[in-house]
């Protein structure tokens, strides 16, 4: 028994540093914390969220999804984009007339015959089905009122607080069953398997309290996942699937479970809610001059509306965080004097014979003299 348990343990340890990984699709963004607090954003991609018990990723939608009052502007994760703007030649315009009823599936809406959207969850899927139906059944003149309604429901800050205050203490008491599997598995579960000078009673008496540590955290799990998601989110297989398969991974039931916690709010939210305040900063510079460009680039079908409407939005944002747009965007300090330009985006600065950022593919700032 030792021996065979010895020979599998580097494959469990494995098994836990894959389960480490987590990936982040087109249409989300995550917001990863190795050590439960201070969080960073990350986009596209595979990152290593989960090396501890307490770590956390919060996902969130960001999908090319934009409604207006006669349709919705839709661009594909598969579609060729030119970068970090939005140009409305790159979306298809469906106007509600042609939206059939849209139908949540698993991690997707069907619009109609030809357009699935895909979503970052089933949660995400259900509320975008229920709003895109409840806009089209709306009169054409109420549809603005509505959409800025939605965007103002998933910018709550508030809201955000209230349920991340009503988790805590059920996270606390995961956090804890998670912790002791952790200790067990990694530091006392190596020694009972490769000190043979320890008798055999330890490592049986060791293994049938990580078995009864393992059995609390999958229940507890399961409750938790109906209490905070509802009996219907479609979270419940998945996450139960993955711990039962791969028992390392219960470790990181915490993870789990946050992941979609905040999935139905703006990622501007989130950002506002969990980044460090400068980093927040350059989020919201990023969104801002987005917005911006976006607002110059088309007035048809209602697509300079809806950054105006988005804009509103994150000025509302902004607000309730005592910060001003015109601070965010003003001219930074100069910190080389060969500088004669900067990139409005992330602020580097660039010596003359430049016109793009490199990173951000913009066009560069001149600074005003
Ligand atoms: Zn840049």
């Amino acid at each position: 028994m030792r021996e065979i348990l010895a020979t599998l343990y580097p494959y469990l340890v494995l098994l836990y540093l894959i389960d480490c990984l987590v990936y982040v699709d087109k249409q989300q963004v995550c917001f990863i914390s190795l050590l439960g607090k201070g969080f960073r954003l990350v986009t596209k991609g595979i990152h290593l969220s989960g090396l501890f018990p307490f770590s956390q990723s919060i996902a969130a939608g960001n999908l090319n999804l934009h409604p207006s009052e006669s349709g919705i502007y839709y661009r594909s994760n598969d579609s060729e984009t030119r970068g970090l703007l939005n140009y409305p030649e790159e979306f298809r315009f469906i106007p509600y007339a042609y939206i059939d009823n849209p139908s949540p599936g698993e991690n997707k809406v069907i619009l109609n015959k030809d357009v699935a959207v895909k979503t970052p969850s089933s949660l995400f899927a259900k509320k975008l089905a229920d709003r895109l139906a409840g806009t089209a059944r709306t009169e054409f003149a109420e549809r603005r009122e509505l959409i800025r309604n939605f965007m103002k429901e998933d910018a709550d800050i508030e809201r955000i607080k209230e349920i991340h205050h009503s988790c805590k203490h059920r996270f606390g008491y995961l956090e804890i069953l998670c912790t002791l599997l952790f200790i067990e598995f990694f530091i006392l579960l190596p020694i009972a398997l490769y000190c043979l000078l320890l008798p055999k009673f330890i490592l049986n008496a060791l293994l049938a309290n990580i078995g009864v540590l393992y059995a609390c955290t999958v229940s507890y799990t399961y409750y938790l996942l109906g209490k905070i998601y509802g009996k219907n989110s479609g979270l419940k297989t998945p996450v139960m699937l993955s711990i039962i398969l791969s028992p390392v991974a219960a470790i990181h039931a915490l993870g789990y479970l946050t992941k979609d916690l905040f999935t139905l709010f703006d990622p501007a939210a989130l950002a506002a809610y969990l980044l460090p305040i400068e980093k927040f900063k350059d989020y919201m510079r990023r969104e801002i001059y987005r917005i911006h460009r976006a607002c110059g680039e088309s007035d048809e079908f209602g697509w300079a509306e809806f950054w105006q409407i988005k804009l509103a939005s994150i000025r509302g944002l902004l607000d309730r965080l005592d910060l001003k747009e015109e601070n965010l965007t003003a001219q930074p300090e100069k910190t080389e004097d060969s500088a004669d330009s900067y990139c409005p985006v992330c602020r580097t600065e660039y010596r003359p014979g430049f016109s793009f950022c490199s990173d951000c593919g913009v066009l560069l700032t001149a600074y005003a003299q």
